[in-house]
């Protein structure tokens, strides 16, 4: 596999001052194949986010590397690295009610990106035009504003504005959390239709076990900053090895509602910790259930389990 994208000890400190900083982001490796679609999963607080604007220069790194096409990008980025890379790379933004400018028309919005290219006004329009209909909107919505929508066409609007860019590589973050579950199918389906037409390599963050696997090649499990399981979607959410991916795919809302019903409700105790004060050992020590006390002094690290693309971060696992 061809890796378009890899994490080298990526880290993301906040420092709060005196001394404490968050371990939003807490030393991830990985890779992303070209054409791939990477999940990531996880609670909230785990990191996810911070994890794509940190890959995507929108956070500086507070240590290791992002490598892209096998080429180190900057730790800090400037505004001429934006203006490369926008190109190449886009994220399309959780809340399609924060992330559109209200006091722009959509046609403003959708070509803001297309500021820098030789292009006269009316090609702008006409790929604004063709980016609607991509997304299923119209053309005729080019000349409305962002409150005439509701929540689904909003995100619609917030693709055409990423992928009118033409990127190789898209990372999703939460783009479906935010709608009703009735649409959240149909966005991911134009995601999965606009991937497979574009070529696109995405890393596609959500809660959503069941959708992640649907989209995803991969999936990956992150906790309190870190890895804790990665392997083909399938394989992890239907055989999970990590006691808290284990917890997570028995927690996660069943799409069929019949299903749903006869499922037994597994729901998980306790809190995620505060990223300031990272326990000691491994990270779910304090609310796992199958728990020992090596978890608590040794922090286990994320290896193969059988097959080199399946790694779980477990003492269960772990060799003698
Ligand atoms: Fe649970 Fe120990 Fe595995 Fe951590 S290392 S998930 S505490 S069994």
């Amino acid at each position: 596999m061809t890796a378009l994208v890899k994490l080298d000890d990526l880290r993301k400190y906040f420092d709060l001052g005196r001394g404490q900083r968050v371990h939003a982001v807490d030393g991830i490796s990985l890779e992303i194949a070209e054409g791939e679609t990477l999940g990531l999963v996880g609670e909230s607080g785990s990191g996810k986010s911070t994890l794509g604007k940190a890959l995507l220069g929108l956070h500086d790194k507070s240590a290791g590397t992002v490598y892209y096409g096998g080429q180190a990008l900057p730790q800090r980025y400037k505004a001429a690295d934006f203006q490369r890379l926008a190109s190449r790379m886009q994220m399309i933004f959780q809340d399609p009610y924060s992330s559109l400018n209200p006091r722009m028309t959509v046609g403003e919005i959708i070509a803001e990106g297309l500021r820098g290219r030789k292009l006269s006004n009316s090609q702008k329009q006409q790929r604004v035009a063709e980016w609607l209909d991509r997304v299923g909107l119209s053309a005729g919505h080019a000349s409305r504003y962002p409150h005439e929508f509701s929540g689904g066409q909003r995100q619609r609007i917030g693709i055409a504005r990423a992928l009118i860019m033409e990127p190789e590589f898209v990372v999703c973050d939460e783009p479906i959390s935010a709608l009703d579950v009735s649409v959240q199918a149909q966005v991911v389906n134009l995601l999965n239709n606009l991937k497979q037409s574009m070529g696109l390599t995405m890393l596609f963050i959500a809660h959503d076990l069941s959708m992640v696997r649907y989209i995803s090649d991969r999936m990956a499990v992150m906790y309190l900053g870190a890895l804790v399981e990665i392997g083909p979607a399938s394989d992890v959410y239907f055989s999970p090895k990590h006691p808290y991916t284990q917890v997570l795919t028995a927690s996660n809302p069943e799409p069929d509602p019949e299903l749903e019903k006869q499922r037994a409700s597994t729901t998980i105790q306790g809190e995620i910790p505060s990223p300031v004060n990272v326990p000691t050992g491994c990270r779910f020590a304090g609310r796992c259930p199958k728990v020992m006390p090596v978890c608590r002094e040794v922090t286990p690290q994320l290896l193969p389990l059988v097959d080199e693309d399946r790694l779980v971060a477990c003492h269960l696992y772990q060799p003698e």
